[in-house]
């Protein structure tokens, strides 16, 4: 085992030992977790209609039966059913769409998320964001969002589907730089082939707009995605993308942060300010739009455990999960014989389909250069 930790530099494998030891040192904080699994995040997909089309969303395998949105009191009463029960202080309400900025009832549902006491948050295609809505919106608790922007305008419009997205979301960008109530934002981008060689370019755009914060995604072969090869990386894309983001680090103009997207290999450490762990079903629960009890809004197949509409949450939460607390099950195919296993577990909830088999993996594509 050792002698494939420490085989070569270049070896996306190659942990070294100090890396190693604080893999295994966070792992351990990792099994406590999942022993005690506190809930830390509510994900309440509250709408899926949207005001855009893009190329990539992860939403359309559910797309032939659009739902209409779920009555607010319907996540109140499930909201106030967990507040016994969790840690007020470490626990944030995060709201997911489709276009958030869409439900004309989102100021009155701001209201009482803040009434309740806890701090929510939205991410946004920026179409519907301007200074009065934001103030607005942290005068009631608002405490982050992240603002989707996937590369130049051409870039950016043509995944869109939309001439004027990415004007859209550049003066959203300068609404929320400019929010001084606003406490968080960030930009998230997903990278795509046609991205990577432009990522440098795109960065300076971005630090000279003011943001100080970058989450950097990949596209899972999913929903959309499916069916456009051309949005997603391969392994020696995604270690062009890990390298950029790890120089960029250094270079220290701007937080750059790889998404929860997965394992990484010798990365870990240097492309987030965490080690990979998937949250899903641990500290992190999501109610979908029909009422289903899920783990994380990154997750496109049917993994969910309940519903709202006939059980009580957390019972699910403490009583079902368990594919997501015991991952022996993942341990087939290409993680049989993974020297990483140990640390990956199986990699994120959201790469699984259906059928619980692996669509992906970039530590495995970094390696075999698939
Ligand atoms: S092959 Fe499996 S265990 Fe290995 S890194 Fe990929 S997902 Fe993780
Ligand atoms: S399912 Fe994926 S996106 Fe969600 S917490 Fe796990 S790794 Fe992260």
């Amino acid at each position: 085992m050792f002698s494939r930790l420490f085989k070569t530099c270049d070896d996306v494998g190659h942990l070294g030992l100090k890396k190693w030891i604080a893999l295994k040192a966070a792992n351990e904080l990792y099994k406590e977790r999942i022993a005690n699994h506190p809930l830390w995040c509510l994900i309440w997909e509250c709408t899926l209609r949207c005001n855009l089309h893009c190329r990539h969303c992860g939403s359309d395998c559910r797309a032939q039966c659009v739902h209409p949105d779920m009555p607010a009191e319907d996540f109140f009463r499930v909201l106030d059913s967990i507040s016994p029960h969790i840690d007020k202080d470490n626990f944030a309400v995060a709201l997911a769409g489709g276009e958030v900025l869409l439900r004309q009832d989102l100021h009155e549902i701001g209201v009482e998320i803040q009434k309740r006491g806890y701090p929510w948050t939205f991410v946004t295609n920026g179409l519907l964001v301007t200074d009065e809505k934001l103030a607005e919106l942290c005068e009631i608790g608002l405490s982050a969002v992240a603002l989707s922007l996937d590369g130049p305008e051409e870039i950016h419009n043509d995944i869109r589907q939309n001439p004027r997205a990415f004007e859209c979301a550049v003066n959203a960008l300068h609404s929320l730089v400019n929010c001084k109530q606003l406490k968080d934002f960030d930009v998230i981008t997903c990278v795509t082939p046609a991205l990577l060689p432009k990522l440098p370019e795109f960065r300076d755009f971005l630090i000279a707009n003011g943001l100080t914060k970058w989450r950097l995604c990949t596209i899972s072969p999913m929903g959309r995605a499916v069916n456009q090869p051309d949005l997603l990386l391969n392994g020696r894309h995604t270690r062009q993308l890990l390298d950029f983001i790890v120089q960029t680090r250094k270079e220290g103009k701007i937080h750059a942060e790889f998404n929860c997207d997965g394992f990484t290999g010798k990365y870990e450490g240097e492309v987030r300010d965490y080690f990979y762990q998937c949250e899903a079903g641990i500290t992190t629960a999501s109610i979908l739009i029909d009422g289903s009890i899920s783990a994380c809004n990154s997750m496109r197949y049917n993994h969910t455990q309940g519903n709202i509409y006939k059980d009580d949450f957390m019972d699910v939460w403490n009583n079902r999960f368990v594919k997501y607390r015991d991952r022996s099950w993942t341990k087939k195919g290409k993680c049989a014989d993974c020297e990483m296993y140990s640390f990956c577990l199986g990699n994120g909830m959201h790469l699984y389909d259906d059928d619980d088999n692996l669509l992906r993996c970039d530590y495995y594509d970094m390696k075999y250069d698939k």
